[in-house]
């Protein structure tokens, strides 16, 4: 099956040869249908790779190709308008002086009127909000000014919807809804669709994928559960939820740390080295021991949850979350330990290791 989009070692830079590039050396294929979802700190370059898919940026190198035809690099140059690309952005972008079923029909001006009509209606029917056409966008809510971006956008049936912080614009209330109403339509639609998110809970939850973005570069493209407890490196661990670190030691396939034997290491009997251990909140456990020397230090109620931030005798820092009823007031002395059938990260240095280092002594 073609990619609908294609991205092959794809640069850009704003500021002559000297610049740091906005873009480095990207490659990305995304399917018919997929929603991958990219997430990274400001200044990464997000919206950058979004601008590079519309053709409101051309690369300085590599190819974009949609659909399996070049649209940039290569000589190849296809204008956004000729691209079929849909987007939406963080502030709706709705002409203020164009009614809803104009604006819907912004994108569909080189077919017929009557086809026209018709395309918009059935648009705004998808995002139901046939009732409110006649309206200008200042006399409907955040969320109907938001499906009508949408509707816009998928109005002329685009390869690729490309959707730029979409919901940070919406209140928290708003948002789930919203956020749902925009899933489920994109489903339908069968589009291909990026995501920018700066929301880690909205990037694991939306995403087929998810691409995490550091300094230009994707670090780690993948589905959420693999970003999420197979980061590649410190940077996607720690950007992709709360995570904790501690010197640790395997031996033999027995990870052991601080906090005692953390968990075994399949693959690793035989390997004896000297890692960190990643912990993440929900893999650690506490237990009030008179005896002990870790000591509670922070308790923040989350609702569901209540976040425990522990000292160690070391020094060293674990966060647990524990259930609603839970709650060990700051100097509780702790036992703590790891959840059974945790497989926590280990990292050398800031890389993650899926199996021992070549150079890892053996026994
Ligand atoms: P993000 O969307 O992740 O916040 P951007 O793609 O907007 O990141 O920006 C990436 C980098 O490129 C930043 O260093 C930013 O300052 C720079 N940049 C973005 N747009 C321009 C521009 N039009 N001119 C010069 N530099 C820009």
């Amino acid at each position: 099956m073609t990619s609908a989009l294609t991205l092959t070692q794809v640069s850009k830079s704003y500021g002559g040869r000297d610049a740091d590039p906005a873009v480095r050396g990207v490659s990305l294929d995304v399917s018919p249908g997929e929603l991958l979802t990219v997430i990274g700190p400001s200044g990464c370059g997000k919206s950058t790779l979004l601008r590079l898919v519309a053709g409101l940026e051309r690369p300085d190198a590599g190819r974009i190709e949609i659909e399996g035809r070049a649209v940039a690099g290569d000589g190849a140059w296809r204008p956004p308008e000729g691209r079929r690309v849909g987007l939406v952005f963080q502030d709706h972008a709705l002409f203020p002086h164009l009614t809803v079923a104009r604006n819907v029909a912004f994108g569909l001006d080189r077919l017929p009127r009557k086809e026209r009509a018709a395309r918009v209606a059935q648009a705004l029917e998808r995002v139901g909000l046939a009732h409110v056409a006649d309206r200008h966008p200042h006399e409907l809510s955040g969320g109907e000014q938001q499906r009508v971006a949408l509707a816009r956008a998928l109005a002329p049936g685009p390869a690729v919807v490309l959707l730029d912080e979409p919901f940070s614009s919406l209140d928290e209330n708003l948002r789930a809804k919203v956020r749902t109403d925009t899933l489920a339509l994109l489903r339908e639609s069968g589009s291909a669709a990026i995501l920018v998110t700066h929301d880690q809970t909205e990037a694991l939850a939306l995403g087929d994928r998810v691409a995490v973005m550091r300094d230009g570069v994707l670090e780690q493209v993948a589905e959420p559960a693999t970003v999420y407890e197979e980061p590649v490196n410190r940077f996607v661990a720690t950007f992709m939820g709360e995570a904790d670190f501690l010197p640790a030691h395997v031996h033999d396939a027995l990870l052991t740390s601080e906090i005692g034997v953390v968990s075994t290491v399949p693959g690793w009997g035989g390997t004896d080295l000297d890692v960190e251990v990643m912990l993440r909140p929900h893999e650690v456990a506490l237990e009030v021991d008179p005896d002990a020397t870790s000591r509670v230090v922070a308790v923040e109620y989350h609702g569901a949850f209540v976040l425990h931030t522990v000292r160690l005798g070391s020094g060293a820092t674990l966060r647990s979350w524990q259930q609603h009823g839970v709650r060990h007031p700051a100097g509780t002395p702790v036992a703590v330990s790891v959840v059974p059938g945790a497989r926590p990260v280990l990292l050398s240095g800031e890389v993650a290791l899926s199996a021992p280092p070549e150079a890892a002594r053996r026994l």
